[in-house]
């Protein structure tokens, strides 16, 4: 019997490879392997699922099984590959030995965990899947509202009474895309927010300073309060009804050391890197993620940020490829030629977002049906998704010199020193006019590759 073609995980990057292959190939043996439920949903709608009052299990859109049967595969749920065997082309599994004759990983990213100081640091928490958001969704809706009082001491984080801010309070680290997305979230579901970020402002690394002074406001207007140029230091347990011991010391002081707690209110104290000290009910990690390479790096497969593959998605081991928030593409430029090298290329970028996915699945399926095909990057703009203030960003590639200039209000030009338009940021009712933007990048893009070929 034929080996299956392989695929390891179940999110957009497995699911949607499946879907494009299933286009090419009706009938040929494709087994989907995944630690999780294998349910399809859309992540993105994890971080807007509070204000449209979605509850966890209202975002799976298609049981697994109901996958399985209309894309005609087989599917292992909650089931983990531990090791993988490029050249004898088995897998091994929590479920046993499977050979394959061609293998796709579509293992995703994990959260960046900090190290912190306190005795609560292992309740820090980070929201990269369903599952991790029905945790962080049971604990918003049962957190213990003891916790929303100030802190008595030291400087306190919000320093409003509570009477004025009867709901939970999340505190979230990390001001960058989906810590901003959560944060409106939040705030419009009426929750309390606080966002501390070492940064001088929201989303810094995408953004030009006045977009993000205007992000800045239109949150700040929903009740979120910023705590810049800090990080969490420490997290601990907040003692039940008693103001707060050695926390309320300075930041330098003992503070950090975890304080005997024999008995806790379930509420979180957390300091700050400038003393600042906060009661709140959750601590959301939203830092960033980094590439699942484990099975790839005992594989022997060729890594760096994510899984090396070349054009075609192919890591440096023959019948292995990859995609998704767990691969380095080749060429994390848009437009990259289909002419692109057909060796492993190191120094990409990986691209943890929703349209690469949907590119590279298309190649990938083709190439595992038979055409090796290289993988076409569009112009890629992201929608962010902070009702506050619409927003929508093209990056210009990393590195990239030049400037953003403010061509309208809301609305700005990343020129490079060609005085050629790299990327865009609009901002508000601005964001309507995307098209008309990317038309421009695309044509000038198109004149700069005959030019510079
Ligand atoms: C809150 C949030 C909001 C976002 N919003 C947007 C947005 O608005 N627009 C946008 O473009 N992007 C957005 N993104 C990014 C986008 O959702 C991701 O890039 C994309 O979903 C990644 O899909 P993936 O399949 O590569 O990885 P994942 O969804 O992480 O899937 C990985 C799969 O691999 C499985 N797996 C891992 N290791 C193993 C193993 N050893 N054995 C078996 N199975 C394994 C996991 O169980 C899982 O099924 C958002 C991300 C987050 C977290």
């Amino acid at each position: 019997m034929t080996a299956p073609t392989i695929i390891i995980g179940a999110g957009l990057a497995g699911w949607t490879t499946v879907r494009e292959l299933r286009k090419l190939e009706p009938t040929t043996p494709l087994l989907l392997i995944t630690a999780d439920s294998g349910d399809f949903y859309a992540k993105p709608s994890l971080s807007n699922a509070l204000q449209q009052k979605r509850a966890p299990a209202q975002l799976v859109t298609t049981l697994a099984a109901k996958m399985a049967e209309t894309h005609n595969l087989r599917v292992l749920a909650h089931t983990r590959v531990l090791a993988i065997d490029p050249v004898a082309r088995t897998l091994r599994s929590t479920q046993g030995e499977f050979h394959y004759r061609q293998l796709v990983l579509a293992t995703g990213a994990q959260p960046i965990r900090l190290p912190l100081a306190g005795d609560a640091a292992d309740q820090v928490q980070s929201i990269n899947s369903l599952d991790d958001f029905s945790v962080f969704y049971q604990r918003l809706t049962n957190a213990d509202q003891a916790g929303t009082a100030p802190t008595a001491g030291g400087v306190p984080l919000d320093p409003q009474p509570s009477h004025e801010h009867p709901a939970r309070h999340v505190l979230i680290m990390g001001a960058g895309l989906i810590g901003c997305e959560f944060a409106n979230d939040l705030a419009g579901a009426g929750y309390r927010v606080s966002v501390v970020d070492p940064s001088n402002g929201p989303m810094t690394a995408l953004l030009p300073a006045p977009a993000s002074a205007q992000l800045q406001q239109a949150l700040g207007d929903l009740g979120v309060r910023w705590h810049f140029g800090a990080t969490v230091k420490a997290v601990n347990w907040a003692p039940t009804g008693s103001p707060d011991p050695a926390g309320a010391a300075p930041a330098s002081g003992p503070a950090s050391r975890p304080t005997p707690v024999t008995q806790h209110s379930g509420a979180l104290q957390v300091e700050l890197s400038n003393g600042q000290l906060a009661r709140v009910d959750i601590v959301l990690s939203a830092i960033g993620l980094r590439s699942n390479l484990e099975l790839a790096q005992a594989g022997g497969l060729v890594c760096e940020r994510g899984i090396v593959v070349d054009a075609t998605l192919r890591t440096s081991s023959p019948g292995i490829y990859a995609l998704g928030d767990s691969a380095q593409y080749a060429s994390g430029l848009w437009g990259a030629t289909p002419e692109a090298a057909a060796a492993p290329v190191a120094g990409g970028r990986t691209l943890p977002y929703v349209m690469p996915i949907m590119s590279a699945a298309r190649a990938l399926a083709a190439t595992l049906a038979g055409t090796p095909t290289a993988v076409v990057f569009p112009l890629m703009p992201v929608a962010i998704k902070t009702p506050a203030l619409p927003i929508v960003v093209a990056a210009p590639a990393p590195g990239t010199p030049g400037q953003w200039h403010n061509a309208e209000p809301g609305q700005w030009q990343f020129m490079d020193e060609q005085q050629q338009v790299r990327g865009f940021v609009l901002t508000g009712k601005q964001t309507a006019r995307r098209a008309e933007h990317a038309r421009l990048v695309l044509g000038q893009r198109a004149a700069s590759t005959i030019s510079h070929p």
